[in-house]
């Protein structure tokens, strides 16, 4: 497969790039940008792994012999994904493998919020315990919760998990009831905020999901409110959430992931009532190295036997290869 060409970015998961590099020959881009492309190179590259976003459609477009893109991570960019399914290029991502992280992400983000040990650590730290006594009683507890679940997939499954674990209940809401759970299913994401006072985001971010978490659901949650996001920030009314948070509307908020990544909103950054984070829910190297092995094997598998391993629900009519 040396001679297969594929495009990458310059600056890609090293597992990935380690492993495309030694199966196939490829062509690495500084950024997303067509110009960057060789013209005398655009007829053979067939295959492309990114992190998609809106900024690699003109590239897409610029590769007419284009058969795949290994999308790098679970979550996939819908505009751009559905723009290249509807030019016959298959789509994959790598679901599965990065569960058991997310979810571990997901836990340590509720208790950093309700038990403000991002805070607590920072007392220490300063020389505040020596210096003042103890670190404050935090008015917020995990005692006594109940947790809903809005987006109860490969992850938000693995977040029921532990938290039944931990001694609460769970409740949760998706388009569809789940048949593999004994959970109490609620058929509206408002239903399921009224009926408990934790709310867990793990759906994808699609124009279906975009500002479904408003200023009535976090209203619904109540006083004693906490929200945490380990999905897509697209899916908060991040507006709404800062006004919730400011006016006690809901309690805290622990936030992995936000609506214009990198930039955090300053009202959220100077509030001391929620955790946020980097977008870091799979980034450890186990898990990225398990991500970049199935970017790969999605490649190799679509050039040496026709088919693809994880292909995206949009684009599973496109997995196997009509002998183009
Ligand atoms: P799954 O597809 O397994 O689960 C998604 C769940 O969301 C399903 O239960 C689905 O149920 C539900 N859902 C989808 N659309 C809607 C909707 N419009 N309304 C209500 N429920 C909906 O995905 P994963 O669990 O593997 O991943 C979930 C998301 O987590 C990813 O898409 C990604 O965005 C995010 N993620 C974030 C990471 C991070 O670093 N913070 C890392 C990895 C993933 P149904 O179809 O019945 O509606």
């Amino acid at each position: 497969m040396k001679t297969l060409r594929v495009a990458m970015p310059a600056a890609f998961d090293p597992r990935a790039r380690d492993r495309i590099a030694g199966e196939f020959d490829a062509l690495t881009l500084e950024r997303p940008d067509p110009a960057l492309v060789p013209a005398e190179l655009r007829e053979s590259i067939r295959g492309l792994a990114a992190g998609l976003s809106p900024d690699w459609i003109p590239v897409i477009d610029a590769l007419p012999s284009l058969e795949i893109i290994a999308n790098f991570g679970v979550g996939y960019d819908p505009k751009s994904s559905l723009h290249a399914i509807e030019r016959g290029i298959v789509v994959t991502h790598t679901p599965g493998v990065l569960d058991e992280e997310v979810a571990d992400t997901a836990v340590a983000l509720l208790l950093n919020t309700v038990r403000e040990f991002y805070s607590a650590e920072e007392w220490l730290r300063q020389g505040r315990w020596t210096g003042e006594g103890n670190y404050r009683l935090t008015p917020l507890t995990l005692r006594d919760r109940t947790v809903g679940i809005y987006g109860l997939g490969r992850i938000g499954k693995a977040i029921a998990r532990r938290l039944e674990a931990f001694g609460l209940s769970i409740r949760y809401h998706n388009r569809s009831r789940a048949t593999d759970v004994a959970y109490p299913y609620h058929d509206t994401l408002l239903d399921l905020a009224e009926a408990v006072d934790t709310l867990v985001c793990v759906v994808p971010g699609t124009p279906e999901t975009r500002h479904t978490v408003n200023a009535q659901v976090l209203e619904a949650l109540g006083p004693n409110g906490v929200l945490v996001n380990i999905g897509r920030g697209t899916v908060i009314d991040e507006a709404a959430l800062v006004a919730a948070l400011s006016k006690g509307t809901i309690a805290g908020a622990g936030l992995d992931v936000f609506e214009n990544e990198p930039d955090v909103p300053e009202e959220l950054i100077a509030m001391r009532n929620v955790c946020l984070l980097p977008h870091v829910g799979s980034a450890s190297v186990h898990t990225r190295g398990l991500m970049g092995d199935l970017v790969a094997d999605n490649l190799v598998s679509w050039f040496s036997k026709g088919e693809t391993l994880t292909a995206v629900p949009e684009a599973r009519h496109l997995a196997k290869r009509s002998g183009r």
